[in-house]
């Protein structure tokens, strides 16, 4: 068995970190930013491959994270929740391209009751993640197995012949998000801003998903709060919630789910979404990198997670 040091401690790291120590491996995780201040931390967090590619390998990796998440959710303790939601749209359009990743997804239509100016759609039970608490709960499960977390700035991965011999090969993991420009000396990495306002919960319990103008308006029902989002405005670096953005988002989200007029707001956040034309998920020697999950890194954790202990060996 490898000792494994996995840098980085969002879903990507927390999630591969826990597979690993499940193989039996030793691994501690070293970040910058420690699981509740990094981008997933921001993640609404839906089931859902969005701005990540290749599409096979995704859809792959999706399914085999809806497969896990919809076992967690049988534990409250894990802030994972199976809910029905709809997204929905102004044209009529085919199947999603990542249609086998779930088990079953119904077509609607305007009968169904569609809000006014949407044509199309459908409906599907999906993961949905309340991601302070799931965060936690992941290094819960990494301490179990005897896996430990601790605050490190690097500035550049560190070499195996650095991690100290006491048993074993040394691997590192590479799970640095959009640090992966610095560590893996990957600029195309880039980050694109996402947006989000959370309100009180008003007892609603299934989420709602459209996309106008090419920007996504999502309503993402937790236990006790309610994210509103969104928006993708790439190559932006601003971690600053802008009020006019949350006025809109407000707005955009109150004209898909009424109910939501005049609920309390109690935050704002913003995330920047590790973007790359594809996902970095190989070995290369004593390094596997992955990296590069734009904005489904919660949706593939998973199943990344799973190819990452394959490629350790
Ligand atoms: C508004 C918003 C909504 C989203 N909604 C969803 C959703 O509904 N569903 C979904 O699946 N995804 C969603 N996402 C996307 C998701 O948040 C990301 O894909 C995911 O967080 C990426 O995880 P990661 O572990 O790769 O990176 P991160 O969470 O960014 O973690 C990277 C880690 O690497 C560490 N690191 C970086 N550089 C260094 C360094 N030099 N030294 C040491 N450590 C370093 C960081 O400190 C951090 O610990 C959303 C994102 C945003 C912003």
């Amino acid at each position: 068995m490898a000792r494994v040091i996995v840098v980085g401690a969002g879903v990507a790291g927390l999630t591969s970190a826990v597979r690993l120590a499940e193989a039996g491996h030793r691994v501690d995780v070293v970040a910058r930013d420690l699981p509740r201040e990094t981008t997933s931390a921001v993640a609404a967090a839906l089931w859902y491959p969005y701005l990540a590619l290749p599409q096979d390998r995704v859809t792959t990796w999706a399914a085999r994270s809806y497969r896990r998440f919809a076992e967690l959710a049988a534990d409250p303790a894990t802030g994972v929740r199976m809910l029905t939601g709809t997204e929905i749209f102004r044209e009529t359009t085919g199947d999603p391209w990542w249609r086998e990743a779930v088990p079953s997804l119904r077509r609607v239509t305007p009968t169904d009751g569609l809000p006014c100016g949407y044509v199309d759609g459908w409906s599907f039970q999906a993961p949905v993640i309340d991601m302070p608490v799931y965060l936690d709960w992941l290094v819960g499960r990494l301490g179990e197995l005897g896996g430990t977390v601790t605050r490190l700035n690097l500035g550049g991965l560190p070499s195996p012949s650095e991690l100290g011999t006491e048993a074993g090969a040394e691997l590192v993991v590479d799970c640095a998000g959009l640090g992966a420009r610095l560590l893996a000396a990957d600029p195309t990495v880039v980050p694109v801003r996402g947006q989000v306002v959370v309100v009180e919960q008003i007892g609603l319990t299934e989420w709602w998903l459209a996309t106008d103008d090419g920007r996504p308006t999502y309503v993402v029902p937790r236990a006790a709060e309610i994210v509103l989002g969104g928006t993708e405005e790439h190559g932006e670096w601003s971690r600053t919630p802008d009020p006019d953005t949350a006025r809109d988002i407000l707005a955009r989200a109150t004209a898909l789910v009424p109910a939501l007029a005049g609920a309390k707001v109690l935050g704002h956040r913003v995330g920047l979404r590790p973007a790359r034309p594809s996902i970095r998920l190989e070995r290369d020697g004593e390094v596997v990198h992955c990296y590069g999950l734009g904005g489904a890194g919660v949706t593939l954790s998973w199943g990344c997670a799973d190819e990452v202990v394959t490629l350790v060996g």
